[in-house]
């Protein structure tokens, strides 16, 4: 599980592509604008850092990004028809693979502006990822991260989702061990530096509870509320975390 410098610096190279993925689909979004129109920004910057995707194709993804606008969590396909409209929120996942080794990050955003409530939901999301981050720390444990997450994101009065989790990350996107949101501190398997892991909160405004919608890949939220996700690539380190996945 643990990655050598070499490694390390060319992990490096992968968070950054995803991060300058990240920064254009930013600038793309505005009322009006199709997610299928946000994948192609994704595929123009993979092939611009001359990077590979791990999403297109992985079981049969037919895109760079994953796009799950207001109720959907996770794992939205780009379409032509998706438009998204001034009020919005729409998270945005995505991968490169640089040399053979990955990055994966995802964020949530307003289209334009957006509600109270909704501003609220990504602000606390995004601070729930953060306090996972901060746990990552040599010697801590793996359920630290999640521990931390759930209580900014329950703190707030949200509920995290516990079907999806995030995970090793190294020369495959999917690696050993699983990170969950949630529960106690000081179990599982203990962080030591040149362990890379993808944390991954998918914070509800409503319930916890998800649905898988018939084109197989879309999850949302049972109860129809609002759901945001945040994501980065992150390693242990003897100065503590590093984060990849940024420009
Ligand atoms: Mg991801
Ligand atoms: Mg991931």
């Amino acid at each position: 599980m643990r990655k050598s410098a070499a490694d390390l610096a060319t992990m490096r190279k992968a968070g950054r592509v995803v991060g300058e993925m990240h920064a254009r689909i930013r600038d793309a979004v505005r009322p009006g604008v199709t997610t299928a129109d946000l994948d192609v920004v994704g595929r123009e910057v993979l092939a611009a850092a001359g990077a590979r995707s791990n999403f297109l194709g992985y079981h049969g993804f037919p895109a760079v990004i994953c796009t799950s606008p207001n109720d959907m969590i996770v794992h939205g396909i780009p379409s032509p028809t998706v438009v998204l409209d001034e009020g919005d929120i729409v998270s945005i996942d995505c991968g490169a693979i640089v040399q053979g080794w990955h990055g994966d990050a995802a964020f949530t955003m307003g289209v334009g502006a957006i509600s109270a409530e909704a501003e609220e939901l990504l602000r606390v999301t995004e601070a729930s990822l953060w306090a996972g981050i901060r746990a990552m720390v040599d010697g801590g444990r793996i359920s630290d991260i999640g521990h931390a997450v759930q209580c900014i994101a329950e703190g707030a009065g949200f509920s995290v989702v516990k079907e999806y989790v995030g995970h090793g990350i190294g020369t495959a996107m999917h690696e050993k061990p699983e990170v969950p949101n949630y529960g106690p501190p000081g179990r599982g398997p203990k962080l030591r530096p040149g362990m890379v892991l993808a944390v991954e909160p998918m914070v509800n405004i409503g319930g916890e509870d998800t649905v898988l919608l018939d084109d197989g890949w879309s999850v949302v939220t049972a109860d129809g509320s609002l759901s945001a996700h945040f994501e980065h690539t992150i390693a242990v380190t003897e100065d503590g975390p590093e984060v990849f996945t940024v420009l």
